[in-house]
């Protein structure tokens, strides 16, 4: 359609159709008188084939047609002879491509013929294609053809057009190529064809002799001209022009006789008179369907104009870029998002740079993509756009396309920009995450190096530790030995001593007594100091053995029954002297109860006379008081005194070995320190527990318990 309507706008003035129908009617030419000629001089080979009124050979041989009675007509003038060779319409145009002949006539006018043949100017005719078709074919249009056979002369113009123009209507039709138009009259006559291309001058001369119509299908008005071999001087061309031109300009020229004879003429007379009013019918029919053709033209150009519109619609409506680039790099087309991108009205667009604003350093790499894309087919690329808002990034991708021959890239632009963002932030994101980890790994390292080292250092210490434990269990072993070592000592020593003190005791007794004679007062006095020395010597000796043989653990009580009231009594009564000596009040109270119990006899009274003596020592006035009675499940034996009394403090350590509360030269009693220290020791041994209380001034008091004997509770 688009072709037809392209041809109808620009062929046809306004208002002209009615004078192409006019065609159907007989034509008024006037006929002009040839010019003599001078007498040939120069030999010109004419190729000849059928296609009459054109050109033909006349039932009695002769070349015949408008092409021939001009051409002769300027041979006679120019004094050519004249020869002419026939063949079919191909057969001429391939000799006159080898150059055996001169001239071929009616042929139109291509760049790719002027390759092969010369052409002169001005055109011999100008003739239209049409359709024809048997009478009542019904064809009013090149729709009408759809899965028709159509017969065409082959290698014309003609041919090619038609096939160009049935294709852009996307028609099916078999086109069928024949030599020359006689054929495709008889092909169509004989039913073989349902339709067949010719020029106007044919169909008007022969359509009637073979049953045939014309119809209003007509395309293509092309110029012909003889067209010269290339081999022959262009003179033959020029000179052609020189005359047609000369011919054309004189309406009694053998040009208008010519086609006054071949066409009008020649038709009118074979036509009766009624076929004129027919004929006018017929015109005004043709300019009917002409305008239902025009008509139908509007409505598809309306239909492509919604459609390009509608096409528009949806291209402005892509949420990114759309453009096409040429080979240049020059913008081609685009939509308004990309218009609106470079903050410009659509219209600013044409012809712009299309990496106008791309970002500086994206320009090169958006350059090689778009040739890319030219080299390759396709290609793609991000870059970032300068825009009024800012700096935005794009996803670029062109594909090529190739238009009539002309190379474009066609692509669209999808904008990343929040895209990029969140993936730099991302990568800022896993940089910071990488920072944390690797500052964490460093803290845990040198954490780790710490911890080692204090693991080192504990367990220095612990070996420092353990290898001090061994030393002390070392040392506490050795001490232990040396304190067994020297409580052995101090037994072996003290038993030793004790023999000869014993006599000393012994025999000092013996002069005392005067046994061996008598002692004067003197004598007496220094035998009696002896004898105390002795004693307290010996006492002291005792004691040392006692705690020796206690520390030495080699210390043995006994465990035998005896009446404890009784040895009470008896120890009381020792100590009876010295408190009378010192004017004391010394009184026991023994419970009913006590009686005989199961221990050792002798160190029971060793504890009760250590009790009393201190108390009696350190007790200057008053008493001293004794109590034995069962007490909270043990024999309690209590030693009271109203003496001097012990200060808090000191009463912690009278139990210790060699302890006295005074010492030194400001002692004012006598003493080891050591009776106390082997009384606890002895109570211990014997089962029981010992004890002091003490108000200073007013008085002590030591108590000590034995166990029941089963027998005695
Ligand atoms: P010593 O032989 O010196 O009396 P002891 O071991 O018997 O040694 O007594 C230790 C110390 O306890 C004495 O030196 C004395 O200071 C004090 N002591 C013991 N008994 C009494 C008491 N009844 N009254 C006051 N002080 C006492």
């Amino acid at each position: 359609m688009n072709y037809l309507a392209r041809f109808i706008a620009s062929r046809i003035p306004p208002g002209a159709a009615a004078r192409y129908c006019a065609l159907l009617s007989p034509l008024v030419i006037v006929v002009l008188l040839a010019t003599l000629s001078e007498a040939a001089t120069r030999a010109v080979t004419v190729g000849i084939y059928e296609n009459a009124p054109k050109v033909f050979t006349s039932d009695s041989g002769q070349p015949s047609g408008i092409f021939v009675d001009i051409i002769e007509d300027i041979a006679k003038k120019e004094g050519w002879r004249l020869r002419y060779v026939p063949g079919t319409w191909a057969e001429g145009l391939d000799r006159l491509a080898k150059g055996d002949i001169d001239l071929m006539p009616d042929v139109a006018y291509t760049a790719e013929r002027e390759k092969i043949y010369s052409f002169h100017k001005e055109p011999v005719l100008t003739v239209w294609s049409q359709v024809y078709a048997p009478k009542g074919s019904g064809i009013q249009s090149i729709l009408d053809l759809n899965g028709k056979r159509v017969a065409a002369l082959e290698q014309t113009i003609q041919l090619e057009t038609f096939r160009r123009l049935a294709a852009s209507f996307e028609l099916n039709i078999t086109l069928i190529p024949v030599p020359d138009y006689k054929t495709e009259f008889e092909m169509l006559r004989a039913g073989k064809a349902d339709a067949g291309l010719t020029n106007r001058f044919y169909g008007l001369m022969y359509a009637r002799t073979y049953g045939l119509e014309d119809t209003p299908v007509m395309f293509d008005p092309a110029p012909f001209f003889f067209a010269a071999s290339r081999n022959a001087s262009r003179e033959l061309p020029d000179v052609i022009d020189r005359r047609l031109i000369e011919l054309k300009q004189d309406p009694q020229s053998a040009y208008y006789a010519s086609m006054k004879r071949w066409t009008a003429e020649e038709v009118q007379l074979k036509l009766p008179s009624w076929v004129k009013v027919i004929g006018l019918a017929l015109g005004g029919l043709v300019v009917l369907v002409l305008f239902l053709v025009i008509g139908r033209q509007h409505a598809a150009e309306a239909a492509l104009r919604k459609e390009k519109t509608f096409a528009e619609t949806i291209i402005d409506s892509v949420p990114g870029a759309f453009y096409v680039i040429d080979a240049r790099g020059r913008l081609v087309r685009w939509n308004r998002y990309l218009a609106k991108l470079n903050d410009l009205h659509p219209d600013e667009l044409t012809g712009m740079d299309s990496l106008r604003n791309i970002h500086d350093q994206d320009k090169e790499s958006i350059a090689r993509s778009i040739s890319d894309a030219f080299a390759v087919g396709e290609a793609e690329a991000e870059a970032r756009i300068r825009t009024s808002e800012g700096e935005r990034t794009f996803l670029f991708t062109g594909r090529r396309i190739d238009a009539e021959g002309t190379p474009l890239v066609v692509g669209s632009g999808i904008e990343i920009t929040s895209r990029k963002r969140a993936e730099q932030e991302l990568l800022r994101y896993q940089g910071h995450l990488e920072e944390l980890v690797e500052r964490r790994t460093i803290t845990l390292q040198e954490t780790n190096v710490k911890l080692q080292r204090e693991i080192e250092e504990r367990s220095r210490a612990q070996s420092e530790l353990r290898a001090a434990l061994v030393d002390l269990a070392d040392a506490k072993e050795r001490a232990e030995a040396a304190d067994r070592l020297k409580s052995a000592f101090l037994a072996t020593m003290s038993h030793e001593l004790r023999t000869p003190l014993n006599s000393i005791i012994g025999f000092t007794g013996i002069l005392r007594q005067g046994l061996p004679g008598p002692l004067n007062e003197e004598q007496k006095k220094q035998m009696e100091m002896v004898q105390n020395s002795a004693d307290h010597l010996l006492a002291l000796i005792n004691d040392v053995l006692d705690i020796s043989k206690i520390e030495a653990r080699q210390l043995q009580v006994a465990s035998a029954p005896f009446d404890l009231r009784t040895s009470i009594l008896r120890s009381v009564q020792t100590v009876r002297p010295l408190a009378e000596k010192k004017g004391l009040d010394l009184s026991v109270e023994v419970a009913p109860e006590i009686g005989v119990i199961m221990s050792d006899q002798r160190r029971v009274e060793q504890i009760a006379l250590n009790l009393l003596s201190n108390a009696i020592k350190y007790t200057e006035a008053g008493s001293v008081r004794l109590t034995c009675a069962v007490h909270d499940g043990s024999i309690l034996t209590t030693v009271e005194d109203t003496g001097i009394g012990i200060k808090n403090e000191d009463l912690r350590r009278i139990f210790t070995p060699f302890t006295q509360v005074e010492s030194g030269l400001t002692r004012r009693y006598e003493g080891t320190g050591l009776g106390l220290s082997i009384c606890k020791r002895l109570v211990e041994l014997l089962g029981g527990t010992i004890r002091a209380e003490s108000d200073v001034g007013k008085g002590s008091r030591f108590s000590f318990t034995l166990p029941i004997p089963e027998r005695t509770s």
